[in-house]
């Protein structure tokens, strides 16, 4: 084998991108041989609901498409539920399953549809973070669902994506923000994969990390139009993360896509969890966790600053709305979240005062 082994790389097939691509829903049923039977609608509550219930069921429904629905409540209900969750979904056999919503509704989709082996199509209506294109569920998620289950599963990416700017223009400019954090930190990813290959001699696709730079570097190169927040702004978010989940099917893992800053973020969550405080969206915690780690990597950490402080995204503990004893604890036991990942951090033990000493230095703290 000379140490190139079998890779496999699945894709969507169809993404559209736009203004009312929903229209296109029963032409990709269509496509995909499946007009006939019923699938199954996964939402949120709220806003998310509505566009399921008000837009996507109607619209299907005009076709001669029986759909069903599902809400979730919150990813801790969702795990809670899960067995059941999986009975109603083998009960009733869906043809697909359609994840509508944020991280919540599509991981819930992607989750469902991997453990029942149905085709997952994602409707999203944010545009936060690159989980809506690729084959990868949240740390959070994926935190609640070891604590209950033993499940061992190559979790699906959708078939289609259907991002309908339409629905996406009413999301809050918060979770927008956060896709832009979440697509900066594709430049430490990157650097913290190449570290691994080189001194773990981990598997590299220079294809798939150059996705991620690209995404990574559509963001860099047209700020200041993401800045305006309109529709172009949300249509470049958009092509960006479906770019980077693309490269996460092309690896086969989210190595391209997630490095020391994400592991910084799942600090954050972990301790959000054990401490009781609010953790911020993911792709915000990860922005400030790409400007800690650019640092270490010789990046130009001021840069990525002043990218995150155009669009609006906290740069440091106050405008984080963390404790700065928090994000010190975070950095102290990042590296010891995923020992499969190795990334600047290394392995050591990291001190109270080196940690506090680079967030210093980042201007974090
Ligand atoms: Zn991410």
């Amino acid at each position: 084998m000379n140490g190139i082994g079998f890779n496999k790389i699945i894709l969507p097939r169809y993404v559209y991108t736009g203004p009312n691509v929903i229209k296109e829903l029963p032409l990709i049923f269509h496509h995909l041989a499946l007009s006939k039977g019923n699938i199954l609608l996964i939402s949120g509550k709220g806003e998310t609901a509505s566009i399921s219930n008000d837009s996507v069921k109607p619209l299907l429904e005009s076709e001669g498409i029986e759909a069903e629905t599902m809400e979730i409540e919150s990813m801790r209900n969702f795990v809670d539920n899960l067995p059941e969750m999986i009975h109603k979904v083998k009960d009733s056999d869906p043809k697909i399953i359609l994840g509508v919503g944020g991280g919540k509704a599509i991981d819930s989709a992607k989750l469902l549809a991997s453990i029942t082996n149905k085709r997952l199509i994602s409707v999203p209506t944010n545009a936060s973070h690159d989980g809506l294109s690729s084959p990868v569920i949240s740390f959070v998620l994926n935190l609640y669902l070891r604590k209950k289950f033993d499940l061992k599963m190559e979790l699906k990416a959708p078939v289609a994506i259907v991002a309908d700017i339409n629905f996406i223009k009413n999301c809050p400019k918060k979770s927008l923000v956060a896709g832009v954090g979440d697509l900066l930190a594709k430049k430490t990813a990157v650097k913290d994969w190449e570290l691994a290959y080189m001194l773990r001699n981990e598997e590299y696709s220079e294809y798939a990390a150059s996705m991620a730079l690209m995404s990574a570097r559509l963001i860099e190169d047209n700020i200041n139009e993401i800045a305006k927040f309109d529709e172009r702004s949300i249509s470049i978010i958009l092509k960006a993360l479906i770019g980077s989940g693309i490269g996460i099917s092309v690896a086969g893992s989210s190595r391209p896509a997630s490095g020391s800053e994400h592991l910084f973020s799942h600090a954050l969550d972990i301790l959000s969890e054990e401490y009781g405080f609010k953790a911020e969206l993911h792709g915000i915690q990860v922005g400030i966790g790409t400007i800690v780690m650019s640092q270490l990597h010789g990046l130009n950490h001021k840069k990525i600053r002043d990218l995150l402080k155009k669009v609006g995204a906290a740069t440091n503990a106050k405008e984080l709305g963390i404790d700065r004893e928090y994000l010190i604890k975070a950095l102290m036991m990042s590296n010891k979240i995923r020992r499969d990942r190795y990334t600047i951090l290394g392995d050591a033990d990291i001190s109270y005062n080196a940690a506090e000493k680079l967030l210093k230095r980042a201007e974090v703290i």
